[in-house]
C-alpha cells in the first residue's frame, strides 16, 4: 500500500518538476532536451527509483559510493547512474565502468587516481569538475579563484579522464534568486577556463541546481540539474554532500 502510495506520489512530484523545467527553458529561449534531469534518490529505496524509472527518469544521482554499488547491483533496469557527492581516492576503483559520469572532482590528485583505475578498466572516464562557488567552508570543491589553473591542468593531464565540465552546489536558500549570482559566476569561469583549453577540450556541461533553485539554474545556463526531494519526497535523514 505505502509502495503504491509513493510511486502516485513520485509520478506527480515529477510531472510538476517537469512542468517547472519546460517553463524555465521556454523562459530563457532554451530547448527542454538541452537540459538533462538527474533523479537524486540518495537515502530512498530502490522501489522509488523503479518508480522514477516508471515515470521517464533514466538518469539517476547517488552521492555514496556504497550506496550506489549496493542499487546498482539490485536494480536491473537499464539506468545510468551518476556520482554527484564528495568522492574518496579509496573509492574511485569502482566507479570506472559502473557510472556514466563523475560529477565532483575537485583535486589533481583525485583525477589521477581516476585516471589510473580507468585505464585499468580501459575506459575514458567522463567527470565534472566540482567548484565551490560561494567559497563556502563547508563545501568540497575547488576555489573559483584556483579554477582556471586546476581545471585546465586536469583537463590536459590525463588520457583516462575527459572533463565534460563545471558542477556546484550552490548555496543553500529559501529565495532561488540569491543564488543567480553564483550560476552566472560559474558561466564565466566556464569561458575563462574555455580561453586556455583547445577546440577540442571545451567544456560544455554545467551540473547546478538543485530542488530549491533549478529553475533558476536552467535560466543561467545549467545543462544538467540535480533534483532529490522535488521527486521523491522528504529525505528521512539528511546526510552531507
Ligand atoms: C542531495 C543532493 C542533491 C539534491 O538535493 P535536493 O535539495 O533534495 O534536490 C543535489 N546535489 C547533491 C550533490 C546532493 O548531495
Amino acid at each position: 500500500m505505502s509502495e503504491i502510495t509513493n510511486m502516485n506520489d513520485i509520478a506527480s512530484n515529477l510531472e510538476t518538476v517537469e512542468k517547472k523545467i519546460r517553463a524555465a527553458c521556454e523562459r530563457s529561449g532554451r530547448k527542454r532536451e538541452s537540459v538533462t534531469l538527474i533523479a537524486v534518490s540518495k537515502t530512498k529505496p530502490l522501489s522509488d527509483i523503479e518508480a522514477a524509472y516508471l515515470s521517464g527518469c533514466t538518469q539517476f544521482g547517488e552521492n555514496k559510493v556504497q550506496e550506489l554499488m549496493e542499487k546498482q547491483k539490485h536494480c536491473s533496469l537499464p539506468l545510468s547512474w551518476h556520482l554527484i557527492g564528495h568522492l574518496q581516492i579509496n573509492k574511485v576503483k569502482y566507479l570506472p565502468g559502473a557510472v556514466k559520469l563523475i560529477h565532483s572532482v575537485d583535486s589533481e590528485k583525485l583525477a589521477a587516481e581516476i585516471d589510473r583505475q580507468a585505464a585499468k578498466h580501459g575506459v575514458v572516464m567522463d567527470v565534472l569538475c566540482e567548484i565551490n562557488i560561494a567559497s563556502e567552508e563547508s563545501k568540497f570543491g575547488i576555489l573559483p579563484e584556483q579554477a582556471v589553473e586546476t581545471v585546465k591542468r586536469i583537463a590536459t593531464s590525463f588520457g583516462h579522464v575527459s572533463v565534460k565540465g563545471l558542477m556546484c552546489v550552490a548555496p543553500r536558500t529559501d529565495d532561488a534568486k540569491t543564488n543567480r549570482p553564483y550560476f552566472r559566476a560559474m558561466r564565466q569561469l566556464l569561458e575563462s577556463i574555455n580561453g586556455e583549453l583547445g577546440e577540442d577540450k571545451r567544456l560544455s556541461e554545467f551540473s547546478m541546481g538543485m530542488s530549491g533553485d533549478f529553475e533558476t539554474a536552467i535560466e543561467e545556463g545549467a545543462t544538467m540539474v540535480r533534483v532529490g526531494t522535488g521527486i521523491f519526497g522528504k529525505r528521512d535523514y539528511e546526510i552531507t554532500a
